[in-house]
């Protein structure tokens, strides 16, 4: 093995602003959403939407085992046959959304005919199309084969998303990575296959509360190569208990040995009623420094070995296809979520169903949810509109590394992001986190305000949703 490359110093002052506080992936997140008054139909919520390059996504909520990191919504194990319950409702679910997404669209053969007005009035809306569809979770690969097969055909026939002609992107897990399982999803038309490994150092297994043997990880991405699926996407973490820049750099090249098309490198983050929150209490400035420092060691290491940097998370092979969604959701297009824990978004509302971390409280909401007869209406969500679409869109297209051409944020909001964002910005190109202090046509972050992502992010959430994220009460 060679010697870990040489990192980027650290700042001889430590950083004013702490590095870690908050991963955005959606805003606002979901516990910003509350209880909807008057549960709107979703034909309602629909009607005027374009509909014709939607995501869909399908959550599957089980998982074997429970890492000790995670407050993704799924529970442990599917007694009694609660998967082919949960594919029920999602069957049924499925049928709902399709109606309404169906009424007042464009029939078949009206298909370029996107702004039309009917008799009623209303706004035309388009045919319905599937740009790209995703199955996560949880463990999607949780589900037996046959389930797999049978979710597919939730995808295909009841919502109308053409698996094969699409970017399907799945996620699995090393122990539920089965040649059959594989052997489904590859046939069915997966692009990108997502395999969370964390740490090829079974020692940092373990201490993340994710017990699994290097070997059985190897076997499995054996496994998802000779399924010939593009796309295979690695999950690796930093700032484990006890990991070191050596231990880090065997588990960068561990997994670049697989030559993957992408690689996720998360910071570690310990969220109240997980696992490791129950253990251990990580706050001090010390973990910071560790987690920054293996980040730039990785950053540099993957950048060396040919690959791009996509966001602060998220890195692509040099000459790999994108197959599967970026590490952003797109600013404009719709989003089907089907599954207890899957967002759906207009382009006024984000809406999903209850959410939990701790594992009493996710099981009711998830045998509530495979019980339901009428999946028509949105139950929980948060209005996305005015001044939170403008944060969303500068929050969502700054934390890519391409940065946001200034001129797309005007011609969509009609000003500018400075004039709308002045202290935020001006905070941002103080610290130096802005290419050209901010002033070019691209808002771009430099190398340290990517590095800075989860606190840069929390910055630009609004007074609105910052106050329901703290009232949320953890459950
Ligand atoms: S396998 Fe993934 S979703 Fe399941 S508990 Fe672990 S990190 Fe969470």
């Amino acid at each position: 093995m060679t010697a870990p490359a040489p990192a980027v110093p650290l700042p001889v002052t430590a950083p004013a602003v702490r590095p870690y506080q908050s991963y955005v992936y959606a805003y606002p997140h979901k516990t910003a959403y509350e209880p909807l008054p008057g549960r709107p139909a979703l034909r309602d919520l629909w009607r005027g939407e374009r509909k014709d390059a939607l995501s869909l996504y399908l959550h599957i909520p089980f998982c074997e085992v429970r890492c000790g990191f995670c407050n993704l919504f799924t529970r442990i194990g599917a007694p009694d046959g609660l998967t082919g319950r949960y594919l029920d409702a999602l069957d049924r679910q499925a049928a709902a959304v399709r109606e309404a997404l169906d009424d007042g669209a464009d029939k078949a053969g009206e298909a370029d005919k996107t702004d039309k007005t009917d008799e009623a009035g209303e706004t035309g809306t388009g045919p319905v199309r599937f740009a790209n569809a995703a199955f996560g979770g949880g463990t999607p690969t949780f589900l037996t084969a046959d389930e797999l097969n049978r979710l597919c055909d939730i995808a295909e026939h009841r919502m109308g998303a053409d698996l094969r002609a699409i970017p399907l992107s799945v996620e699995a897990s090393p122990a539920t990575a089965t040649a059959d399982r594989l052997a489904v999803l590859a046939e069915r038309g997966t692009t990108r296959l997502s395999i969370g490994v964390q740490s090829f150092v079974d020692e940092e297994a373990r201490a993340a509360v994710r017990p699994q043997r290097r070997a059985d990880v190897e076997a499995a991405l054996g496994r998802i190569r000779d399924a010939r699926i593009p796309v295979l996407n690695i999950d690796l973490i930093y700032g484990i208990d006890g990991q070191t820049p050596a231990s880090w750099r065997t588990s960068l090249d561990a997994a670049l040995a697989w030559q993957p098309e992408e690689l996720y490198l998360y910071p570690l983050y310990v969220r109240p009623l997980t696992g490791l929150a129950r253990r251990t209490a990580h706050t001090d400035r010390a973990w910071d420094e560790q987690r920054l420092d293996l980040y730039r060691r990785g950053r540099d290491h993957l950048l060396a070995q040919g690959y791009e940097q996509v966001s602060m998370r998220m890195f692509r092979r040099a000459g790999a296809a994108p197959q599967g969604p970026d590490d952003h959701a797109c600013q404009t297009d719709g989003m089907i979520g089907l599954g207890c824990g899957a967002r759906s978004y207009t382009s006024a509302l984000h809406y999903s169903f209850d959410y939990a971390v701790d594992m009493g409280e996710i099981r009711r909401i998830i045998d509530d949810w495979t019980a339901t007869p009428d999946f028509g209406r949105a139950v929980h969500g948060r209005y996305v509109t005015g001044d939170e679409a403008r944060r969303r869109h500068l929050l969502q297209s700054l934390l890519q590394a391409q940065g946001m051409p200034v001129a797309d944020y005007r011609d969509r909001f009609g000003t500018g992001p400075h004039e709308d964002f002045p202290a935020e910005l001006a905070a941002f190109a103080d610290r130096g986190w802005l290419h050209d202090g901010g002033a070019g046509p691209l808002l771009r972050l430099t190398p340290e305000g990517l590095a800075h992502s989860d606190a840069l992010g929390p910055e630009l959430f609004s007074p609105a949703v910052r106050a329901a994220m703290a009232a949320y009460e953890p459950k």
